[in-house]
């Protein structure tokens, strides 16, 4: 098969992605859900004669093709967020429809799209190969840390290279921050209310180590993804009004840029707080998680797949950063370049009336395969 005859083959499928795109959307996959989506794909590529995988938590399994040797993966979640209120969709979320070219629903972009455009491309593939070179995984879980989806595979995981499908309007998303969470505890001393001076008041502690952690300075810096960041986003303390609160406890969200580790992050904020346990009160600093930034490096054989199958395609190859996290930190942890690649944008995911135009997907189609192609031609 030449590379004209493949687009053109994909070409012919146009429906099959849409009609794939819409039934995956009208399955619910909010957390813990996911199985039923994975269920149905590996139906449907058992029809095309695939031997397919559910492995996985009951209920939220993940499908896999292919052997975790393969040289290259391709990953989806199937995984959705919530739609929040009824009232924000003009249709409800998990009855797709087609509007002006584009699918509407919960997920269309953040990424059934994907999900559809990467198993049409395999399927339209393998009419002429074997399929060894790819490990297709569509996974669970990747909206509330990744865990119980790709982050249960990842340590059998060998390939040499990967490509995840989040939306990135096609460009190739090379660097991402990483994050840990962070959970602070105070404790002072108890009194009445009508003597303050009796007690350690938490709160006032606690407030204090939020300022200076706000104020904290960040000098290091990414050409790409700029200055990590650091924002307190809940907070709990005290018991009753006429009492010296001896409690607080707040909640750090702090991103970090390729170079820094979760430890260096965690020194700091340790650095900042624990200072003010000269006052009589005590801190308790926790890690609650870790999620490593990304960093793919511009010369990776991935980013010329991508680039080479773009310009196919006629999309000009541009390399670009996103400050959230992904799954592709399992396999970047692992020594798996791993670079974000799929149709739709980046600001349409998790918002009401979610979409994707259809033009996007078949060609989404059409760079997977192309990658995909290349990979097992090439090597
Ligand atoms: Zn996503």
């Amino acid at each position: 098969m030449e590379t004209d005859v493949l687009i053109r083959n994909i070409e012919k499928r146009k429906r099959e992605i849409l009609d794939l795109t819409l039934k995956l959307i009208s399955i619910d996959t909010s957390e813990g859900k996911e199985g039923e989506a994975a269920l149905f794909l590996s139906e449907y590529f058992e029809e095309y004669g695939f031997e397919t995988r559910l492995e996985g938590e009951e209920g939220r399994e993940n499908l896999i093709l292919g052997s975790f040797n393969a040289s290259m993966i391709f990953n989806g979640h199937l995984d959705v967020v919530p739609p929040g209120r009824p009232e924000g969709w003009r249709n409800p979320p998990f009855k797709p429809y087609v509007k002006d070219g584009a699918v509407y629903g919960r997920g269309a972009c953040d990424m059934k799209g994907a999900v559809a455009s990467m198993a049409v491309a395999y399927i339209t593939l393998a009419e002429a190969f074997k399929m060894d070179d790819i490990l297709l995984m569509f996974t669970a879980d990747e909206e509330s840390g990744g865990f119980a989806g790709l982050g249960m595979f990842a340590n059998k995981i060998d390939a040499t290279m990967g490509v995840i499908g989040e939306p990135t309007d096609m460009n190739i998303v090379s660097s991402h921050k990483g994050s840990i969470g962070v959970r602070i505890r105070v404790k002072g001393i108890p009194a009445h209310g009508s003597k303050p001076e009796l007690g350690i008041n938490a709160i006032y502690y606690a407030s204090k180590m939020i300022q200076d952690l706000t104020e904290m300075e960040f000098v290091k810096e990414d050409p790409v993804l700029g200055k990590p960041t650091l924002m307190v986003s809940l907070i709990w303390g005290g018991e009753k009004l006429n009492m010296v609160p001896d409690t607080c406890e707040f909640l750090i969200d702090r991103r970090m840029i390729p170079g820094e580790s979760g430890d260096m992050a965690l020194k700091e904020i340790r650095d900042v707080v624990e200072k003010y346990t000269e006052y009589g009160i005590d801190v308790d600093v926790e890690k609650m998680f870790e999620m490593s930034p990304v960093k793919v490096d511009e010369g990776e054989r991935v980013i010329e797949l991508a680039r080479n199958a773009l310009e196919k395609v006629g999309i000009k190859p541009s390399i670009e950063g996103m400050s959230g996290c992904s799954d592709a930190r399992f396999l970047v942890e692992r020594g798996i370049p791993t670079i974000l690649l799929g149709p739709g944008k980046t600001e349409l995911a998790h918002g009401y009336d979610e979409h994707i135009d259809i033009e996007s997907l078949e060609q989404a189609a059409m760079v997977y395969g192309l990658m995909m192609y290349e990979c097992m031609v090439m090597g």
